[in-house]
């Protein structure tokens, strides 16, 4: 289970780092065009297009640097993200924050660089930032970044209008700015619900998993193994098939316990644990009914078949070595369904069957209702 979790990240891991070396190639392609566009763009102002350049360049380094540290797999890959994050906010506060509010002439051309790319980039680091940290710093370090970012457009769509500067296009930047905040926010509110649903799962998992779990062996528990043998019950009843329900009690397991301890005990507790469901098969249900007894349930599994396997598991149970304990042996009692049988009639018998096994010998299987010559010893 562990090993498939930690093989599911490994994987996950590496789909990033792809996904992430692929982002890296695109940016180079996309910082190459920008720069294009700025040597062509004859509109702006020599500083602000040298400015552009610097800017183009400490990216395309960026660029290059991820790509060269994602291919070297040494760094974990959250700390690479979380770097590359920073990088944006600066970059984002920088050159579509500040510096096109402080160096574009007009609103109109505000406007245009708004929502050409300042707000969509500034969307996206906030996305990045929510994703990359848990709901509440990660919502903290988006909407910081977006307030500073729209301070800065604010003080200077102020200064223009003290300046007499026409006002419609400081409205609709305001407009684009407070519908991005919009955005941002229901991005916000998602994910903290998705967060918070998530939570509620685990910890239903978790705890379905404790109520069905035995501590000391990890097999399924009693309340488990009943509600699986109220489902094979009905599921018999309405199909009419057939099923098998054993009890097994290990023999003077007391005994064990009083010579070797209570922890040599649950030792042999969890081997008898591992040992069992190597002679089932994957449908049937093992686990322990309690103290030192275990059930198994056999779905489709008429009687002299079940004695057969539990033989076989009574066997295995002789293989079971400990260190100076004898013999581990168990009495088994086995019932097959009949058309009316609830989950008690049933678990009745088993148990009577059991409790034959051991007052004629004990290290035996006993079919309910067979005749004494059949057992098994
Ligand atoms: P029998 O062959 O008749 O079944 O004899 P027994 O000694 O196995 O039966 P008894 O019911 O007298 O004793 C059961 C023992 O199992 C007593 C109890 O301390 C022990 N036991 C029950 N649960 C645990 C456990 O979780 N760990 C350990 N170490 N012992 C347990
Ligand atoms: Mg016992
Ligand atoms: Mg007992």
């Amino acid at each position: 289970m562990l090993q498939h979790v930690e093989q599911e990240r490994l994987h996950f891991d590496q789909q990033r780092r792809f996904i992430y070396r692929m982002a890296g190639t695109l940016g180079i392609l996309a910082i190459l065009y920008a720069q294009y566009a700025n040597f062509t763009d004859t509109h702006q102002s020599y500083f602000y297009r040298v400015v552009y350049v610097v800017n183009h360049v400490v990216f395309a380094g960026i660029c290059v640097a991820l790509i060269w540290l994602l291919a070297r797999q040494r760094i974990p890959i959250k700390h690479l993200e979380r770097l590359a994050l920073i990088v944006f906010i600066v970059q984002s506060l920088g050159f579509n924050g500040i510096i096109p509010a402080v160096f574009l002439p007009t609103p109109d051309a505000m406007l245009l660089d708004a929502i050409g790319d300042d707000i969509w980039f500034l969307l996206i680091i906030c996305i990045l930032a929510i994703h990359l940290y848990d709901v509440r710093r990660g919502a903290l370090i988006a909407v910081s970044v977006f307030l500073a970012s729209f301070g800065v457009v604010t003080v200077q769509i102020v200064r223009w209008n003290m300046l007499g500067v026409d006002a419609a296009n400081s409205e609709r930047v305001v407009s684009v700015y407070l519908m991005a905040g919009a955005l941002l926010g229901f991005l916000v509110v998602l994910s903290a619900y998705r967060a918070q649903a998530e939570r509620l799962r685990t910890a239903y998992e978790l705890m379905r998993e404790i109520a069905y779990t035995d501590a000391l062996t990890g097999l399924p528990n009693r309340r488990r193994l009943y509600e699986d043998l109220r489902r094979l019950i009905a599921t018999a009843e309405r199909y009419g098939q057939t099923f098998c329900v054993c009890l097994f009690d290990l023999d003077h397991f007391k005994q064990l316990n009083d010579q070797h301890g209570h922890l040599v005990g649950d030792q042999a507790l969890r081997a008898v644990a591992r040992a069992v469901p190597q002679h089932l098969r994957a449908a049937d249900h093992f686990g322990r009914w309690g103290g030192e007894e275990f059930a198994i349930l056999l779905p489709q599994t008429d009687l002299s078949s079940a004695q057969t396997a539990l033989d076989r598991v009574r066997l295995e149970l002789h293989a079971i070595n400990l260190p100076d304990v004898s013999m581990i042996t168990a009495s088994f009692g086995v019932t097959e369904y009949v058309p009316g049988d609830t989950g008690e009639t049933i678990l009745h018998r088993a148990d009577q069957a059991m409790y034959l096994a051991k007052t004629t010998g004990r290290n035996r299987v006993v079919g309910d209702g067979e005749p004494v010559e059949m057992w098994s010893v």
